[in-house]
């Protein structure tokens, strides 16, 4: 971990998963990190919207923080089954996952689309985790780096300058498959979308955190983690559980 980053973040994506009883996760994860492990990172729990302001409530006065999933870039209006980043917001979410690649594959999001919900979501006062990736068949041609660097380059509105904010590296391929890319690919694209954000930010753009995800779990996640410029992880099926869940928050 670089030491003089910020606190690193590590956020669980719930997905579609949970219903009512899943709060009692939250709780024993909340209860879990009034120890010594809250210092070492920040902790956040983006479960799906319906659960939202349950979770939030769960976790009130605890260390734990709440995100959506995704947000619609407009404020409201007829747009059936959306959710708004003022909706998430008014439910008790702080920081919202953008751009992941399943919204990104399965509903068409661009880039453009993503940078106009990061928009939305400062303008309710949210923390975007801003979701970018290559495809297997990217990294296979060689241009992984060039595909991750134009999606960073995409989805980050201008408006992100002095905002806080983290960007996801997620591997497509890597994303529920059990497989992660070596330490040396993690770390080659981690320091490209960093030179990015300099490029775009300035001093600011490296002080955000920068978070790997795909396949994170307790048994590697002390090796990522330790990885240049990896700021914190994005888990998805590790988070269901506090357990273990917990066991990647004690890797740092
Ligand atoms: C994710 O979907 O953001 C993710 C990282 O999933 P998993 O940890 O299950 O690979």
């Amino acid at each position: 971990m670089n030491t003089s980053a910020p606190r690193p973040l590590i956020a669980g994506n719930w997905k579609m998963n949970g219903l009512a009883a899943s709060a009692a996760e939250v709780r024993a994860l909340a209860d879990d990190l009034k120890g010594a492990a809250a210092a070492a990172a920040r902790v956040a729990i983006c479960p799906p919207a319906t659960l939202v302001e349950r979770i939030a409530r769960e976790a009130a006065g605890s260390v734990v923080e709440i995100g959506g999933q995704d947000c619609r870039a407009e404020a409201s209006g007829a747009f059936t089954g959306d959710v708004s980043a003022e909706m998430l917001a008014d439910a008790g979410a702080t920081l919202v996952i953008l751009g992941h690649s399943e919204r990104r594959a399965g509903y068409g999001e661009t880039d453009a689309l993503v940078a106009a919900k990061v928009e939305a979501a400062l303008r309710a006062g949210l923390e975007p985790i801003v979701c970018v990736g290559e495809t297997l068949q990217e990294r296979q041609a060689g241009r992984a780096v060039d595909v991750v660097q134009a999606q960073v380059t995409g989805s980050l509105p201008e408006s992100l300058a002095g905002r806080a904010f983290a960007v996801a590296y997620e591997p497509v391929w890597a994303i529920g498959s059990g497989l992660t890319p070596s330490i040396e690919e993690i770390a080659e694209v981690h320091a490209a979308i960093r030179s990015v954000l300099v490029e775009r930010f300035g001093e600011h753009g490296r002080a955000m955190p920068i978070l790997y995800g795909g396949s994170v779990k307790p048994s590697n996640a002390a090796e990522i983690l330790s990885t240049a410029e990896v700021g914190g992880a994005l888990v998805g099926g590790a988070s269901l559980k506090a357990a273990d869940f917990l066991g990647i928050i004690r890797a740092l």
